[in-house]
């Protein structure tokens, strides 16, 4: 079993840190904050979060980071025995919040996955997900709008920011605001570096012996 309790999963959209986090979450028994996944359910329900977010995730935007920091501080009180978050510090800002507010558990390891933007934009454009348990797959091996995961009755839908011209600001934005959050965790020995590039199950292999401690400087 690792030893890591505390995970971020970093990377651009469509990265898979949504597709390993949820394996890593599986076999370590921890809770994942999605933020974008909060913030899609939120839209749905139209509440005050997510009618404030909506405008910005349509455009490709990334939301204020005090709107996002509030839904984590919230998420954090109830789960205090380890975490995993996906989509969560993207910017410095968010990045200092965790070291600044003792109520959360600092991190002990940084996934970061590496893919070129050319399979990003392939991904992005053939990515399914499900509207009621979130379960995400591609055209490329499941081409039906019944959610393939047993047990669920959802239906399969296009994000709309997943739109290669919101996708391209997405990315923009990544590559600006969260492209040095490589670095800080670098600085801090909890950053490993995975290549994303490669098939679903291999990045897996790569994130296991992550999780063994093999790779991290920590
Ligand atoms: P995701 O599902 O992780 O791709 O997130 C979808 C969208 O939600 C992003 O493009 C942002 O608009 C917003 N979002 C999610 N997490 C954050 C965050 N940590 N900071 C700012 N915006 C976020």
């Amino acid at each position: 079993m690792s030893k890591f309790k505390n995970i971020i999963l970093l990377g651009p959209p469509a990265c898979g840190k949504g597709t390993q986090g949820k394996r890593v979450a599986e076999l370590l028994q921890l809770p994942v904050l999605g933020t974008g996944n909060l913030l899609r359910k939120a839209i749905d329900q139209k509440t005050d979060l997510g009618l404030e977010a909506e405008g910005y995730i349509n455009k490709g935007l990334y939301v204020p980071d005090s709107l996002i920091e509030s839904l984590v501080a919230e998420w954090s009180a109830q789960n205090t025995e380890g975490w995993i978050y996906d989509g969560f510090p993207r910017t410095q800002t968010q990045a200092d919040f965790i070291d600044n507010t003792a109520e959360i558990t600092q991190p002990d390891l940084v996934l970061a996955f590496d893919v070129p933007q050319a399979d990003l934009e392939n991904r992005v454009t053939s990515r399914r997900q499900c509207d009621t348990c979130d379960h995400v797959t591609s055209t490329f091996v499941y081409d039906k709008e019944e959610c393939p995961e047993a047990g669920c009755d959802g239906k399969l839908y296009a994000r709309n920011d997943d739109a290669l011209d919101s996708f391209r600001v997405r990315y923009e934005q990544y590559e600006k605001m969260t492209g040095p959050l490589f670095d800080f965790y670098r600085n801090k020995g909890l950053l490993v570096e995975i290549d994303g590039s490669q098939k679903p199950e291999d990045v897996y292999k790569d994130v296991l012996k992550a999780l063994e401690g093999d790779t991290v400087s920590a």
